[in-house]
């Protein structure tokens, strides 16, 4: 972040030379807990990049729960240096939303900021296509079977229009409930190439 025109480094606070948002060595540190990890589900790809740990998880936590907006932007250079370096192909960058209700509370959607941000910066088509229909609880302290009722029909995918494989964000990956649910309403609604790519788990 720029201060008084100087940059510093969003983690240990030391002058940047150069225009970012971290030092050589903060990345550095970042990079212990990348994990870059693939799975598959019932017809679609599952990516994560960290570990939910450490430096990272207070990243992430400072964005979400400190009404840190601006973290969107560390974020982003983040995420596309290690989207770049393991060379992830994006066709277009969509996401996980929350409900409107919980969004209007926080005063923004991190999710949604990060895929403008990062749509921005790496030039591909930025899409809206998940609806969250209701609020749900946070999941933190639910058990797998409480998660997977909790969330079981809250999203609704636009039909299907697009003619690129869609990438959604997430930022935590847990018990893959979340997931299911958007995957379910993205066949529903006739999508096929999709796959998700999480920030951490
Ligand atoms: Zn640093």
């Amino acid at each position: 972040m720029s201060i008084f025109g100087r940059y510093t480094c969003e983690l240990c606070k030391e002058e940047l030379f150069s225009e970012g948002f971290f030092c050589q060595k903060c990345i550095k540190e970042l990079t212990a807990y990348l994990r870059m990890d693939r799975s598959e589900e019932e017809g679609y790809y599952i990516y994560s990049l960290f570990f939910y740990e450490g430096e990272l998880k207070r990243l992430i936590r400072k964005w979400k729960f400190h009404h840190a907006s601006y973290m969107v932007h560390p974020m982003a250079e983040l995420l596309e240096k290690f989207i770049l370096e393991n060379k992830l192909h994006l066709e277009s960058l969509s996401y996980v939303p929350m409900y409107r209700r919980k969004k209007w509370q926080r005063g923004f959607d991190p999710m949604e900021d990060l895929a403008k941000v990062l749509a921005r910066r790496m030039e591909l088509p930025f899409i809206t296509c998940l609806t969250r229909l209701r609020w749900t609880k946070s999941l933190y302290s639910l058990k797998p079977k409480e998660r997977e009722r909790e969330l079981q029909d809250c999203f609704r995918a636009d039909p299907f229009q697009l003619e690129r494989r869609l990438t959604i964000l997430d930022d935590i990956y847990t018990s893959g409930s979340t997931t299911r649910e958007a995957a379910k309403a993205l066949f529903d609604a006739g999508y096929q190439e999709f796959f998700f790519l999480i920030l951490s788990r």
